[in-house]
């Protein structure tokens, strides 16, 4: 139960060599809030916002998006919330809007295109989540960027709205981190330019996958071939998290990979020291951490690397110790 869990788990992440982990909460719905704050995680490092849009039958307002925001943002009480804007599209349809039908909606009109798209809308929503987050270790974060050139422009409509709230005298946060989503395989190629543009990363595992191996996260039918341990991605994920430790960005993986205990030592092992999961998944990942070693990780990590042929990389992720 909850209070079971609540009286488990520990304030702090640790691997079994003292190594703190940022363990940080991913939220959609405002009742997981209450699970996140009971478990003391770390802060919330994925807020979905598309879900108060989705549960509309209209574009929420400015001020109804600030309600909804200043309840996320109290229930952190000054810990770091990441908020996602708007992911609206693909498997996330808002009835309102998505007339038009799409046949390939994963790669169509979504997410950050559509909110540069509609920029009114996503002004609104900046002001909202900048009015909200004025006391606040505040974090935004654009969904599925996939060039230098739409980070840069998304940052751009912050920066309005920095402006035009600081004319108006509007209270609001005038120091909010800027980051993305890594979910595109085209990042990988710009990341160290990136990390010139972009104060964070967080690894969307869910799209990165599906769009790295082409394989339609939502198709059951294909689903073996959705593959996590890829030789690719593995690669990738390593580029990745190697290019923002050293150019000192932070990087969190907050997809499913994050929560899954088999990959926990693959992403401690190459320099992940942040993980955003469901509040559900909280206290088993804390003892996932718990059971494993930085050194240990790094030497399966290393092992994984370098093989290309997916069996044995299962192998190696079977032979790890059953941690529980
Ligand atoms: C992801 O793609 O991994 C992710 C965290 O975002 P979502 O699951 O909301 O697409
Ligand atoms: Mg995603």
């Amino acid at each position: 139960t909850v209070d079971e869990q609540a009286k488990r788990i520990q304030p702090q992440t640790l691997t079994a060599d003292a190594v703190p982990i940022r363990l940080l909460a991913n939220i959609n719905l405002l009742t997981d809030l209450a699970l996140a704050a009971k478990l003391k995680c770390n802060g919330v490092g994925l807020y979905r916002t598309e879900f108060p849009f989705i549960v509309r039958t209209t574009f929420p307002s400015e001020a109804e998006q600030f309600v909804i925001y200043s309840k996320v943002v109290d229930s952190m009480q000054g810990k770091p919330v990441t908020f996602r804007t708007l992911d609206a599209g693909g498997d996330k349809i808002l009835s309102y809007y998505h007339d038009i039908q799409e046949q390939n909606p994963a790669m169509g009109m979504r997410s950050i295109r559509f909110s540069l798209q509609n920029r009114a809308i996503f002004s609104e929503q900046i002001r909202a989540i900048l009015r909200a987050g004025v006391d606040a270790d505040l974090r935004i974060m654009f969904p599925m960027i996939s060039s230098v050139d739409e980070f840069c422009r998304a940052r751009e409509v912050v920066l309005e709205s920095l402006d035009t709230l600081a004319r108006q005298g509007v209270a609001h946060n005038d120091r909010p981190k800027l980051g993305m989503m890594v979910e595109l395989p085209s990042v990988v190629e710009l990341i160290d330019d990136l990390a010139r543009e972009a104060e964070f990363f967080s690894i969307g595992t869910n799209d990165f996958i599906q769009f790295m191996l082409g394989v339609d996260r939502t198709n059951d039918s294909v689903a073996d071939f959705y593959l996590p341990h890829h030789p690719s991605v593995l690669r990738a994920l390593n580029k990745i998290v190697r290019a923002a430790n050293q150019s000192g960005r932070e990087v969190s993986v907050c997809g499913d990979m994050a929560h899954e205990q088999q990959y926990i030592p693959f992403l401690l092992g190459i320099g992940v020291r942040t993980l955003s999961v469901d509040p559900a998944y909280l206290l088993r990942t804390q003892q996932t951490i718990a059971g494993t070693s930085v050194p240990k990780a790094e030497a399966t990590a290393q092992a994984m690397l370098a093989r290309n042929r997916t069996d044995e990389i299962v192998a190696i992720l079977s032979a790890q110790p059953a941690v529980d």
